[in-house]
């Protein structure tokens, strides 16, 4: 019997994990693939407080090794069944065996969408983006588009081109879906869009070199010579376990938490990018860390 399972190894399950094994709480990460979660695949992180630059894979391999000091962690699990038994004990049978926990933080992340135009996978890192915070610097004075017209595609375009960098929409409408005020701000910075376009296939060598888009109704193709893609239209959470323990989400799926990230779970927190809101390392940490010290606390 854990005191606490944490669900997902990530920035946000790995600093749970850190600050719960502290302070003597036996804890148990799980995780469905290898430690680090989609900061595995940041090509270069500059912006966590302390480290001027790192590989993401390196960021998260020596989170995972400092946690790994503090706490059980077992990789590549496959949750089959979580219930709620009598009391406040958690029982989850996977395959790697079966787990009790007191408390549960879900740190389970979200996903990007993603589309399906060749070489978008490809350049995934090498010029194909999800995240303008993460990695708008290493495009700056360069060309690049933004894939999408909702409120995440019109904010990354606005930071990319606060912070000077040559960027283009590519909407597959002719207006955008964005708040009227998005849409004011994209017009009065000029920032052109190419309406009726998807995008047809990322092209390169080493890195993104052009972008092919199609119109949707002409058929036309237009060849745009770009450094960077930054891929924006939609995300979802991996909400999958809340909703089997019939933990509340909000409309966008994304697990509702108080201020201490509890969820209305008995005994059930979340953090991380299955909460929704900022999603970059630093924040994930931060609530990771507010989850366990809050844990930790009811346990004394
Ligand atoms: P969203 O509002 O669902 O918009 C997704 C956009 O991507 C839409 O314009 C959609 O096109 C486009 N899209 C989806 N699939 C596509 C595909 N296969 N090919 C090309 N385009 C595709 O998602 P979001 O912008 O990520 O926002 C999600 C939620 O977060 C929203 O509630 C949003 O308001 C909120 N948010 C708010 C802010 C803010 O500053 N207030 C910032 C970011 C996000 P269609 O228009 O044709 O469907």
């Amino acid at each position: 019997m854990y005191d606490l399972i944490i669900i997902g190894a990530g920035p946000a399950g790995l600093t749970a994990g850190i600050y719960a094994g502290r302070a003597g709480l036996k804890t148990l990460i799980l995780d469905k693939a290898q430690c680090g979660g989609t900061a595995n695949t940041a090509p270069l992180v500059e912006n966590y407080p302390g480290i001027d630059k790192i590989p993401g894979m390196d960021l998260m391999k020596s989170t995972a090794e400092q946690a790994k000091q503090y706490c059980e962690i077992i990789e590549f699990v496959n949750i089959t069944k979580i219930e709620k038994a009598i009391g406040l004990t958690y029982n989850l049978e996977t395959n790697k065996g079966n787990f009790s926990s007191q408390f549960l933080i879900l740190a389970t992340g979200s996903t990007h969408q993603t589309l399906d135009a060749p070489g978008v996978e490809e350049f995934t890192g090498r010029g194909v983006s999800y995240c303008a915070v993460c990695d708008g610097n290493f495009f700056i004075d360069k060309e690049v588009l933004v894939i999408g017209g909702g409120n995440s595609a019109a904010t990354e375009a606005l930071y990319l081109n606060r912070i000077g960098v040559k960027c283009s929409i590519v909407h597959r409408r002719d207006t955008l879906r964005c708040d009227i005020k998005l849409q004011e701000d994209i017009a009065k910075n000029n920032i052109p869009v190419y309406w009726n376009s998807e995008l047809k296939e990322v092209k390169g060598d080493m890195r993104v070199e052009e972008a092919i888009l199609s119109n949707k109704f002409t058929g036309e193709e237009t060849v745009v010579k770009v450094s960077g893609i930054f891929i924006a239209i939609g995300n979802i959470p991996n909400n999958q376990l809340a909703l089997d323990l019939g933990v509340e989400c909000d409309d966008f799926g994304y697990i509702v938490t108080d201020e201490n990230m509890k969820t209305d779970g008995d005994g059930i927190y979340a953090v991380g990018d299955v909460t929704g809101g900022i999603k970059q390392i630093v924040v994930a940490a931060g609530q990771g860390a507010t989850a366990a010290e809050k844990i930790q606390y009811l346990l004394i």
